[in-house]
């Protein structure tokens, strides 16, 4: 007789503190009397993957993948679809359930779209889980949000009842002999894109580490962040990308310091980034003009006739040639660091509105740059933050002005001013 197994298909949680998914999955394999399998499907030509991305995702699994090991619980990796490790896992066991993290990006859903149909047709339980936010999206709110104040009481009446602690106290004895480890990465990257490594250090342990040193020395000055050399970021974001930490755990350990600055900061990490989730889970056209709100399509259209004195392509941007030291500056971090700050984030997206033909060039060559470069790149909170400073979404109406419209607009003194950011301390060539 076939063994039992649930099987997790871990994606977006790359973690096994405070991750719901693997609980679900533990508790629905006592459940069975079944055992648990952890795969990850590393898909062929996946958008945008590098060896900057790849490296950190891979490195992170390992952890996971010792950690889980040591309760007797493997951690495959399998190069392919998801639904071709299924199959395989049918030849060999009866799979009562297979769980996964909810997910609001096109390249995903259409995964779970074929694993859906698969699972229906084999007679298996198929059940996604919120890792990646505290308030799941649908809880949150049942629509399209206009804007940060229409969102925010819908999660802040809610979020408090999900702040409780989880832990997984399971294991089970199964051969882990053939998971996941991390002398087949150097082989794994030997396939994609080079580019040099981000220098934060990949994985759970890391991440909660980061989140120590931001709550100990950064908070502090989290009100100060918009300044570039004010160390007040949380540098928090590819963690959270790739689900290394716990948005749960995050908000929880930043409150609990009852800081000043901590409202500030749920602000952003569980306000702001949840908005950026309901954008991208509502409205699957994020990654396009139309997916604008119809104030801003219009006033765009109504300027695409407007004579621009600068229009780069999208060569020219990503190698930092354009005439604006400011912006090349922001765009030779964006490729060494895989990493800008985010108040130049904003700088960096508005001009390449201003310097493209079309609004919907610079949709497209800021999501090719973002996604390329980025570390915490091909998220929900890039399409939303690209959206924003393109297209007004989340925004309102500003003051007319020649190709941007009613968009708000930003400049270069301003910016210089606020981020207190000296373009001449880079080098301009990449
Ligand atoms: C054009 C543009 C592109 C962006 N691309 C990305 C991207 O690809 N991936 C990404 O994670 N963020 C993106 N952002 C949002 C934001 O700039 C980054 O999350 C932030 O700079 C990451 O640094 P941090 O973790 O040190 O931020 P902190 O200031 O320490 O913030 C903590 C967390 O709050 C969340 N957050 C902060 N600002 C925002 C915001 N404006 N919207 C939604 N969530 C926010 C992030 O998850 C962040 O990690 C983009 C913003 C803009 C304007």
């Amino acid at each position: 007789m076939k063994e039992s197994i649930v099987v997790y298909w871990m994606s977006r949680a790359i973690r096994v503190d405070e991750n719901p998914a693997l609980v679900e999955v533990c508790k629905t394999a006592k459940e069975h009397g079944a055992k648990v399998i952890v795969v990850f499907a590393l898909i062929p030509n996946f958008p945008y993957a590098n060896t900057r991305n790849m490296d950190f995702l891979l490195k992170g699994l390992v952890e996971v993948s010792d950690k889980l090991a040591k309760k007797g619980i493997p951690l495959l990796l399998y190069q392919g679809h998801a639904i071709d490790a299924f199959e395989y896992f049918q030849d060999k066991y009866h799979i009562h359930a297979i769980i996964n993290e909810h997910h609001v990006l096109k390249p995903f859903l259409s995964s779970q779209e074929k694993v859906r149909e698969w699972c229906l047709y084999q007679d298996v339980d198929f059940v996604l889980v919120n890792t990646a936010c505290v308030v799941p999206v649908e809880e949150a709110s049942g629509k399209l949000e206009f804007a940060a104040k229409t969102i925010r009481s819908k999660i802040t009446n809610k979020y408090k009842g999900y702040l409780d602690e989880i832990n997984l106290s399971y294991s089970q004895h199964m051969d882990t002999s053939g998971r996941f480890t991390i002398d087949q990465i150097e082989t794994l990257l030997g396939n994609y894109p080079q580019l040099k490594l981000s220098k934060l250090t990949p994985g759970e342990e890391a991440a909660n580490q980061v989140l120590s040193d931001f709550i100990e020395n950064g908070l502090d000055n989290y009100d100060l962040r918009n300044r570039f050399d004010s160390k007040g970021q949380s540098y928090l974001s590819a963690y959270l990308h790739f689900g290394m930490i716990s948005p749960v755990k995050m908000i929880r350990e930043v409150e609990k310091t009852n800081h000043r600055n901590a409202p500030l900061f749920v602000e952003e990490a569980m306000v702001r980034r949840e908005l950026a989730e309901n954008y991208c889970h509502y409205q699957k056209k994020y990654d396009s003009l139309q997916g604008a709100w119809p104030w801003a399509i219009a006033t765009l259209s109504s300027h695409l006739n407007d004579p621009r004195e600068y229009i780069y392509t999208k060569e020219q941007f990503e190698k930092a040639q354009t005439h604006d030291d400011l912006w090349n500056a922001c765009q030779c971090m964006v490729v060494e660091d895989g990493y800008l700050h985010s108040y130049l984030r904003m700088y960096w997206a508005k001009m390449v509105l201003l310097w493209t033909k079309h609004p919907q060039d610079a949709i497209d060559i800021l999501i090719y740059l973002n996604d390329t470069y980025f570390l915490d790149g091909r998220d929900p909170n890039g399409y939303t933050g690209i959206m924003w400073c393109v297209a007004g979404v989340h925004d309102r109406p500003w003051f007319n002005r020649p190709i941007i419209g009613l968009i708000r607009a930003m400049g270069k003194d301003g910016t210089l001013k606020k981020t207190k950011f000296d373009p001449r301390r880079l080098k301009h060539d990449i």
